[in-house]
């Protein structure tokens, strides 16, 4: 068996696989980059060659434009493939359209890079897979015991009974283009809201595209001046359009925010959200301490968030642990 840790190394650029010489997510132009999804702390321009899922190209291409990367090339998912003298394969992360864990292979070592993932059934991607591996990269955006997030059909509930309960009012809910928006728009479909729903401009390239992959969001109309949502309607904005200009134009607009981050009450008070709506596509606390454990891995390396609390849970339940303290992730769907 080959040695798991020496499959990915830490290098500025990012995680690199010395035997593939190809990076996972790099934060700088590479030669070879691998992305596991498209959201833009992990999905850059400019590399050299981008293997990727179909989706996360699409997305890459619609936000960057076509001439992304010099090359780019389709990862199926569960198809493995030989890059070096190592074998790589794409499984579904659950997290946004297109998101993929990648699984790296050597001689019956393992090594699996999550990306961002989330356990919660998601109506708009294909649903994590548990990847058995000696080594399991994780995130811990949310690796605090404090986040535990509610189910997210508890949430939506929650909005549409605030639309009835104040049917004059206009519902601004802040949501990130790529992933949140479409996820909560999805699962208000599926509470029965069968009403047209306006969408900001930053968000109508990305509900196209995730409309053009057979994903059902019902009736959507642009809110513009000239397209003005009426009284009561439900409108999905970018978070940062939410307690701006933007917003005021709408009849006795009502403030509300989709992000795990809502679990804070002060956060949201900060913002001045009115209603708060902890949906995360993240894994909570408990999620992600289940997910490290199903695994089987023997050792898990912590990226981007709160990496002490989950390398100290690790190390009580007898599992090595390190934080890799990888910079420029911030992950903009929460
Ligand atoms: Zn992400």
């Amino acid at each position: 068996m080959a040695e798991p840790r020496s499959l990915l190394r830490l290098r500025p650029e990012g995680l690199w696989c010395p035997e593939g010489d190809f990076y996972i997510d790099p934060i700088r132009p590479v030669p070879r980059a691998l992305i596991t999804h498209g959201h833009s702390d992990h999905a850059r321009s400019g590399h050299g060659s981008v293997l990727a899922t179909r989706e996360t190209l699409d997305i890459m291409a619609i936000r960057y434009g076509g001439s992304f990367a010099g090359s780019t090339e389709e990862a199926r998912l569960g198809e493995a493939r030989t890059i070096g003298g190592v074998t790589v394969t794409f499984h579904p992360a659950g997290h946004v359209l297109g998101s993929a864990q990648i699984a790296i292979e050597k001689h019956g070592a393992r090594i699996v890079a999550s990306g961002d993932y989330k356990r919660e059934r998601d109506p708009t991607c294909a649903p994590f897979e548990v990847v058995p591996c000696d080594i399991f990269i994780t995130e811990a955006t949310f690796g605090l015991p404090v986040f535990c997030h509610p189910p997210a059909a508890e949430e939506i509930r929650r909005l549409l009974d605030s639309m009835r309960q104040f049917p004059e009012r206009t519902h601004i809910v802040g949501a990130y283009a790529l992933g949140k928006a479409q996820r909560l728009i999805a699962l208000a479909r599926e509470a029965g809201y069968t009403e047209t729903i306006y969408l900001h401009g930053a968000l109508i390239r990305l509900c196209d595209y995730y409309r053009s992959r057979g994903i059902d969001l019902g009736p959507l109309e642009p809110a513009t001046s000239e397209n003005a949502p009426p009284a009561g309607a439900l409108v999905i904005a970018p978070p940062s359009a939410v307690d701006d200009r933007w917003s005021r134009r709408f009849a006795d607009p009502l403030a509300s925010f989709a992000s795990g981050w809502m679990r804070i009450r002060q956060r949201a008070k900060q913002r001045g959200v009115e209603l708060p709506l902890i949906i995360s596509d993240h894994s909570d606390w408990n999620d992600l301490t289940a997910t490290i454990r199903e695994t089987g891995a023997e050792e898990v390396w912590v990226t981007h968030g709160r990496e002490e609390a989950l390398v100290r849970w690790c190390e009580l339940n007898g599992i090595r642990a390190r934080p890799l303290h990888l910079a420029g992730y911030e992950d903009e769907a929460e």
